[in-house]
């Protein structure tokens, strides 16, 4: 059988980058940039006033101050956006707003706070350095300069520096479409109420808010019974509409199961299926002509811990990060886990992750049954119970990946 690390390399190694396409700044948050990218202007584009105030000429000023101020005729209102019509010369200012270009002449600004305005004149009641308050043009960005390199994950910040040297559009990996496909006759919609035997489908929300939160979209197929025709057509509906497939439930060994046998028939290429874990062993992964397929099994935990753990670092390769896997941690372990019998698997447990000091100390959310997704609620990270190991006491070291953001709770 596969152990986790195989699986994960077998999945990466088939997982490309998606090429790169033109899109808009406001959709691009969070994208890779293809290229790097090189500053066609520089910024500021011209000099200009930091402050509300008067643009002067500083041999003009000194000695000013509240006992001897400096009077100075005002020539000209200038509010940002305009050009002054006029030039400051000796014994002359322009009352100036932030941002205006700084008038031919005038090499200073003296902020409105030391002034004093007496109609057409000014009286400059303290001394300023010479070009004081003035933002000298491309004191920020050059023209020709790398502003941000290949592989960039866009950010506010630097979506804010494409457009100030007028660049509106980037070549950038686009979002990964994931199809999610949940399967089963016993499901039913959210807003439904479920008749004998039946639950209602949680996976679809829990796998669809992953694809969304790992920065894919989420294409929720109609979900579909447990027949074969039925699996057929939706599997060609999710390839026709997204990069990559998820299927969720019906891929074990029951007589139900038709998931694995509807994609054998359709030719994809079984990469591996089963893997040396718990919660999660029957997941596949098929390369249905390129298209990679996961097959996820249906208990609430195991779905989950396979997008995690799985599914979102091929995502991720596909969006053309680098980074591909969460942070890891090696833990100490406070609590009590036993495995019911040695299985040699690895055990994925729910934890929750908190720092003490220097360590980070982890116990177990909760129960950890396969279906139970109130303790995958209460959890942040998720602790690797090693296949050889039977149990876990307080004080063990152990491996954790921390699947949430400190901040987020
Ligand atoms: P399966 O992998 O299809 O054999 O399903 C395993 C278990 O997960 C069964 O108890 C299913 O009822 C449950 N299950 C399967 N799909 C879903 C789903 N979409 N939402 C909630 N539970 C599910
Ligand atoms: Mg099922």
């Amino acid at each position: 059988m596969t152990t986790c690390r195989e699986a994960l390399d077998l999945i990466l190694a088939s997982a490309a980058p998606l090429s790169a396409r033109p899109t808009g700044l406001f959709d691009a948050l969070g994208l890779v940039l293809a290229d790097r990218v090189v500053s066609p202007e520089t910024v500021p584009p011209f000099t200009n006033s930091a402050m509300d105030g008067y643009a002067v000429r500083h041999d003009d000023l000194s000695p000013a101050s509240v006992a001897s101020p400096v009077l100075l005729d005002v020539l000209a209102d200038l509010p940002a956006g305009s050009i002054a019509a006029h030039e400051v010369r000796s014994g002359t200012a322009i009352r100036i707003m932030t941002g205006a270009p700084l008038p031919a002449g005038a090499d200073s600004v003296v902020p409105v706070e030391s002034t004093l305005s007496e109609g057409n004149r000014v009286r400059i009641t303290a001394p300023v350095k010479r070009g004081a308050n003035v933002r000298l043009a491309g004191e920020d960005l050059r023209e020709g300069e790398e502003l941000l390199p290949a592989g960039f994950v866009l950010t506010p910040a630097s979506l804010g520096i494409l457009a100030s040297v007028g660049i509106a559009e980037v070549a950038v990996r686009p979002r990964v479409r994931v199809a999610i496909l949940t399967t089963g006759d016993e499901l039913v919609d959210a807003s439904a109420k479920p008749g004998p035997g039946q639950i209602r489908d949680s996976n679809v929300q829990t796998m669809c808010g992953q694809a969304l939160a790992f920065g894919a979209t989420p294409v929720p197929i109609p979900r579909v019974p447990d027949t074969r025709e039925a699996v057929t057509a939706a599997l060609a509906r999710a390839r026709a509409e997204a990069d990559v497939i998820v299927t969720n439930g019906g891929i074990s060994v029951g007589d139900y199961d038709f998931v694995k046998a509807v994609l054998a028939e359709a030719g994809a290429r079984e990469v591996f299926w089963k893997v040396q874990q718990k919660p999660g062993g029957p997941l596949g992964f098929w390369l249905w002509d390129g298209t990679p397929v996961f097959g996820v099994p249906g208990n609430t935990v195991a779905a989950m811990v396979c997008m995690e753990e799985y599914v979102r670092p091929a995502l991720r390769k596909m969006m053309g990060r680098s980074k591909l896997l969460r942070p890891e941690a090696t833990a100490t372990f406070e609590g009590d886990f036993r495995k019911s019998a040695p299985d040699g698997k690895v055990h994925l447990i729910r934890v929750r992750a908190r720092r003490d000091g220097d360590r980070v100390v982890v116990s177990p959310s909760g129960p950890q049954g396969s279906g139970i997704l109130s303790s995958m609620l209460r959890s942040n990270a998720l602790a690797l119970v090693p296949a050889d190991a039977t149990e876990l006491k307080s004080g063990d070291e152990v491996l954790v990946h921390l699947i949430e953001e400190p901040e987020d709770r």
